[in-house]
């Protein structure tokens, strides 16, 4: 008969809201066997953006004389688990599967939840076990968009590949281990798309970002900026082909990925493509459920959705963005942690009769490849003022964007800066400081930013 329990809190999804929240319950007090984690992945809660760049490091072969045998071996900077797992990647504890133990938190893992009846408090697996709670937190991220959802032609061929979950890594570092120095194409120029063409040079292939926009990161980098990073990657010897889209693939008697053809009629030799096209919010076991917004579970400040007693935090959730006044999801490393934080604090508040702050958030995204970083902070719209040297070639580059609306600066973009350059920049943008001279702003470049 298929198992049934039942459990006080059940965070669903194994993910980084889902490691933050537990650590949270933890710090406000929760009874052995009250707090269980259920997820699809076999691992412990893990800081997912290592996926995309410790995780990839090249590998070296280790190879026993003895036996005679070359086995891959991870080259001792690669991140591996148990190194990053949450909550290290916030200078936090890392929590290896023995503290959930400890805690008496059920770490429920590969288990993947294909229905969840919100009215019986009910999740049932896809082997018919079934959990019961009595808050439940959804915090099940999203899902990668696959080329096979619109029937590109040849788009199932091996080794064609996508990432977001550990599991996908392993094929990725597996398939550049089979296809050694060989073609890779990227297709998108997004955040993965900019972060695995790195990832993949460093390994020695010979790497093709594909992508359609007129510059890479177009849903929060102005032409200036790009102008940067697109040099940058040029000069590692990246190419980068714009203003089309793979439309198809061609596979090999092994049915391996052998060609990349683009719509603008050009063919690409490939032996590994990277998918890197979007994601969406995998909100679909709550379809009719719960009131949904801008593709998300709308929850108020305290993440609680419109069903009483049932949370959605990370990826997922659509919430009141009180800096902005508006409701925004967010699909960022630090959102997750923080709101998985949040809605653990107001369930504990709730129980105890007390009350929590309002979740005032302040959009901060980051990314780093090859030996360049830059961080974001706040809001990415209104008129935008370059400064510094945006100079691929230059020897230590630092530079930025203001975004300025309503007289205000609202949002800070800068690569290479200092923790005291990128802590002026997340101040400005919470500050939100007038300016009249937009033409000044950009002469003071990042000073404007370090005097606030
Ligand atoms: C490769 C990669 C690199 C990234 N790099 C950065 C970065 O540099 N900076 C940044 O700000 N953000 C980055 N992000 C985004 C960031 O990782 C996410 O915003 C964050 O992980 C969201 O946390 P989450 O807990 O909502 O979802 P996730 O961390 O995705 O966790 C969701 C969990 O739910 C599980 N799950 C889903 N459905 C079910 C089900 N039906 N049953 C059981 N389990 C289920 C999944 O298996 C997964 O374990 C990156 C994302 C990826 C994929």
């Amino acid at each position: 008969m298929a198992s049934e329990k039942h459990f006080k809190y059940v965070i669903l999804g194994g993910g980084v809201a889902a490691g933050y929240a537990a650590r949270e319950f933890g710090k406000q007090g929760v009874q052995p066997g009250e707090l269980a984690i259920i997820s699809k992945e076999s691992v412990a809660p893990y800081e997912r953006p290592a996926l995309s760049k410790g995780y990839l490091f090249p590998q070296t072969l280790a190879c026993r004389s003895t036996l005679n045998v070359c086995l891959p071996s991870v080259q001792a900077d690669a991140a591996r688990l148990p190194g990053f797992h949450t909550c290290v990647g916030s200078g936090g504890e890392k929590l290896l599967p023995e503290w959930y133990t400890e805690k008496g938190i059920e770490l429920i893992l590969s288990m993947e939840i294909v229905k969840a009846d919100l009215a019986s408090k009910t999740l049932t697996s896809a082997d018919g076990a079934t959990f019961t709670y009595e808050t439940l937190l959804i915090a099940t991220g999203s899902s990668t968009i696959k080329l096979t959802d619109f029937g590109v032609q040849g788009a199932e061929s091996n080794n064609i590949l996508y990432l977001r979950e550990i599991d996908d890594a392993d094929k990725l570092v597996a398939a550049m281990q089979a296809k050694k120095d060989g073609k890779a194409v990227v297709v998108g120029g997004g955040y993965i798309g900019l972060e695995l063409s790195a990832a993949l040079k460093i390994n020695n292939f010979d790497v093709t970002m594909v992508y359609p926009e007129p510059w890479c990161m177009p849903r929060l980098f102005t032409a200036g900026i790009a102008h940067f990073y697109e040099g940058y990657y040029a000069s590692k010897g990246i190419n980068i082909v714009k203003g089309t889209v793979a439309s198809g693939f061609d596979a090999d008697a092994n049915g391996d990925v052998s060609v990349v053809k683009l719509k603008d009629g050009r063919v690409l030799d490939a032996d590994i493509v990277i998918v890197g096209v979007g994601g969406r919010p995998l909100t679909g076991l709550f379809k009719g459920q719960v009131e949904e917004e801008k593709g998300g579970l709308k929850t108020d400040t305290f993440f609680e959705t419109s069903v009483a007693g049932v949370y959605a935090i990370g990826d997922v959730a659509t919430f009141p963005m009180k800096l902005y006044d508006e409701p925004r999801r967010v699909e960022h490393v630090d959102h997750a942690r923080k709101s998985a934080e949040q809605a653990v604090k107001a369930i504990k508040a709730k129980e105890s009769g007390e009350s929590v702050a309002e979740y005032d958030y302040l959009p901060y995204f980051y990314s780093r490849s090859f030996d360049v970083a830059w961080q974001f902070y706040g809001d990415n719209v209104g008129e935008t003022v370059l400064f510094g040297d945006n100079d691929p070639a230059a020897a230590k580059p630092k530079f930025g964007t203001y975004w300025v609306k309503d007289g205000k600066v609202i949002g800070v973009f800068l690569e290479g800066g200092s923790a005291d350059e990128n802590q002026a920049i997340a101040k400005v943008a919470r500050a939100q400081p007038p300016v009249d001279d937009v033409e000044a702003l950009g002469k003071e470049g990042l000073d404007f930013a370090t005097k606030i």
